[in-house]
This record gives structure tokens, C-alpha cells and sequence, in this order.
């Protein structure tokens, strides 16, 4: 713990807007203390930018060699349905990727009101043709759709996103699979960035099944001792302070708090969410981020924050996951990953 000495009232006000651990709380600045604690805890960020590159260039490195011993070049098929923006943007992103790294791309876009049928008979017809290697259809579908219908109809061989239930039970299961690719993502940042996981006391937050439980099924599988909490786990920051790894998923901006963190954890950050108010900001980010955060909603009328207030975790956490920048980006390059992997299981290379 360090000591500092507060002489200038409108900082400490600001220093105590950072919930910085005040001795004691009083709204009247005359009644402030002239000194406060902060913790000495210097934080690593784990960066994906440079982790995602070089997934991404062995993906590209995997395809040359498929092209030239075998003259395969992967296939990848992207399903969109509707006009949502986000979907526009992940779907730009995979499928601009998925060239980048050399492989055959096809970017399929119905329209919002397309009929469950039409969308059943294109997956069955992906299905059947031999160049395409992976399918993913891009969540959230329309109402008129029936989603678990379309994800079960993809072939559990070009299950690219790791949503069909053949992959989600080999992966329960301990065998080989194509796995969810986020939570495989936030696998690959612990391994690469040197982070013990055997033995280790790792809390995932959130249970949903396109990450919440396969994180905690690779966690196990990776000899992780593994909690998993929920909307309904009670007294949740005890359980979240035992942990020495914890990964948020959530979907709700900045909701894990320093009090939800052990001193010296490591802390993995998997939501996105937008945030527009500029008093919340101010709660979220430290003097480091916070010109730039307000600029970026004054432009865009909003910033990207994760489910963990990162300003609180780099107080308490050994390790922390920026978002954007952190796991998201690890998204894209495990597709890859999983639609080389897809093409080889499939010809049984
Ligand atoms: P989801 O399906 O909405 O699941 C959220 C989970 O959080 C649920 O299990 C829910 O519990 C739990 N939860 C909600 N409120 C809680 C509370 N107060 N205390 C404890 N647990 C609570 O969300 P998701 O699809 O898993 O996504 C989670 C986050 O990750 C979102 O921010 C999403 O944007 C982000 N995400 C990022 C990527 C990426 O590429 N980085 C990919 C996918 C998702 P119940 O089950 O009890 O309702």
C-alpha cells in the first residue's frame, strides 16, 4: 500500500469519482482526509492485437500448405439475416479475414423477413456442397426464424462456431471438437501470455452457451478447478474474490467491480457493450483513457466497455483483458483456426 498526500480538493475529488480507497466516505470535501490508499498493484495488459496476429498467420500458413500438397484451398461460408449493424460489422470483419488468410469466402445476406424455410434449405444446401468447409450463421436470427432448428441443421463437421450440440457434447466430454470460438480465444491469450491455468481456481461468470459454459468446459480441460456463476448465484463477489483467473461474460458494461476481484488475479474481460452516458464513463476509466473515451462518444455517440470496470481492475488484477483490443479480436482469428481445422478433419488430413 501506498500513502499519497491529496492538497488540491478537486483532485481528490476526482481521485474519490475513481473509487479509490477512500479511509472513510463524506460528501463534504472539507471533511476529506489529507491522505488516501492506493494499491501498488501494476497491472499487465493482455493485449489480443499481437496474439490474434499470430493465430491469423498460422491459420494462412496451414492453408499454403493445404494448397500446395493437397490443391485444397478451405472454404467459408457466412450466413447474415437482417440489417443489424453489429452483425453487418462481425460479418464484414469474418469474411475480409477469411480472404486475408487465403481462403474461399461467401457472404450469404437474407433479408429480415426471410422465411425459416428458405434460411433451413440454404444451410442444407452449404451442407451438401464439398468447397465449403465451415458454415456460421451469424446471431441473433429473427423471430420467424427457429435458431436452434438452423444451428442443429449445420453439419457438426462445418460447425465452424462450435454451436451444434454433437460439438458442445465431444466438447463436455473431453474429446476433440470444434469449439466455441470465443472462449477458445480467451484460451489462447492465457497460454500465449504465460498464464498458469492447471491447479488454478478459475470463476466464470455466466453460463450462456455460446460462451459462458464452454469457457468452463475448456478451463476443466485444461485442469482448471472451475466455478460457474450466474444471475441467480448468491453473495456473487465472495465467490468471484476466490478467483485467481475470472472471466466476465455477462453482458452488462462494467459490472464486475474491484470488489468482485482478488488482489494479483488475473481478470478476462469477454463483453462488448456500448455506453453513452458520459457520467458513467467518468466511473469506468481512469485518467489514462478517460479524454479519449469521451471523445470517442462525442463522436459516435458511444464507447465500447466490457463487463468489467476496468478502471477498478487494474487497482486489483495482475493481469487484465482490455476491451476493445483484448478477446473480441481473438474471435475472428480462432474462426480461422476452426474452419482449417474443419477442412483437414473432413478429408482426414
Ligand atoms: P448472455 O447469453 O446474455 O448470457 C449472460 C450470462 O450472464 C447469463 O448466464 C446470465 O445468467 C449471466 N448474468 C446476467 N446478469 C448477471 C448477474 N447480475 N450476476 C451474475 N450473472 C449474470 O450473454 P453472452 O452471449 O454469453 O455474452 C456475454 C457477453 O460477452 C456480452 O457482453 C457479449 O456482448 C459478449 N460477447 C463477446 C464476444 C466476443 O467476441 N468478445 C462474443 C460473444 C459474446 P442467467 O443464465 O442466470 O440468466
Amino acid at each position: 500500500m501506498k500513502w499519497y498526500e491529496i492538497r488540491d480538493v478537486s483532485r481528490l475529488c476526482i481521485l474519490r469519482s475513481m473509487s479509490v480507497n477512500l479511509p472513510y466516505q463524506t460528501d463534504n470535501p472539507r471533511e476529506l482526509p489529507v491522505k488516501f490508499e492506493q494499491s501498488n498493484m501494476t497491472t499487465r495488459i493482455l493485449s489480443g492485437k499481437e496474439i490474434a496476429a499470430a493465430i491469423k498467420a498460422e491459420a494462412a500458413a496451414e492453408i499454403d500448405e493445404l494448397k500446395a500438397k493437397h490443391g485444397i484451398r478451405p472454404g467459408l461460408a457466412v450466413v447474415r439475416v437482417g440489417d443489424d449493424p453489429a452483425s453487418a460489422v462481425y460479418v464484414g470483419s469474418k469474411v475480409r479475414t477469411s480472404e486475408e488468410v487465403g481462403m474461399i469466402s461467401e457472404h450469404h445476406h437474407l433479408p429480415s423477413g426471410v422465411p425459416h424455410a428458405e434460411l433451413l434449405s440454404l444451410v442444407k444446401s452449404l451442407d451438401t456442397r464439398d468447397e465449403v468447409d465451415g458454415i456460421l450463421v451469424q446471431l441473433p436470427l429473427p423471430k420467424q426464424v427457429n435458431e436452434r432448428e438452423i444451428l442443429e441443421a449445420i453439419d457438426p463437421l462445418k460447425d465452424v462456431d462450435g454451436f451444434h450440440p454433437v460439438n458442445a457434447g465431444r466438447l463436455a466430454q473431453g474429446e476433440d471438437a470444434l469449439v466455441p470460438c470465443t472462449p477458445a480465444g480467451v484460451i489462447e491469450i492465457l497460454k500465449r501470455s504465460d498464464i498458469e491455468i492447471a491447479g488454478q481456481h478459475a470463476v466464470v461468470v455466466g453460463r450462456s452457451n455460446i460462451v459462458g459454459k464452454p469457457m468452463a468446459m475448456l478451463l476443466l480441460q485444461e485442469n482448471a478447478t472451475v466455478t460457474i456463476c450466474h444471475s441467480r448465484t448468491r453473495d456473487l463477489s465472495s465467490i468471484t474474490r476466490q478467483a485467481d483467473i475470472l472471466v466476465a461474460a455477462i453482458g452488462r458494461p462494467g459490472f464486475i467491480r474491484g470488489e468482485h476481484i482478488r488482489e494479483g488475479a488475473t481478470v478476462v474481460d469477454v463483453g462488448i457493450n456500448n455506453v453513452s452516458d458520459k457520467n458513467y464513463a467518468y466511473e469506468l476509466f481512469g485518467e489514462d483513457e478517460i479524454e479519449r473515451r469521451l471523445a470517442a462518444i462525442e463522436k459516435r455517440g458511444f464507447t465500447l466497455v466490457g463487463d468489467v470496470n476496468p478502471r477498478e481492475a487494474k487497482e486489483k488484477a495482475a493481469n487484465f483483458t482490455p476491451v476493445p483490443g483484448g478477446v473480441g479480436l481473438l474471435t475472428v482469428a480462432m474462426l480461422m483456426k476452426n474452419t482449417v481445422k474443419a477442412a483437414k478433419a473432413r478429408r482426414r488430413i
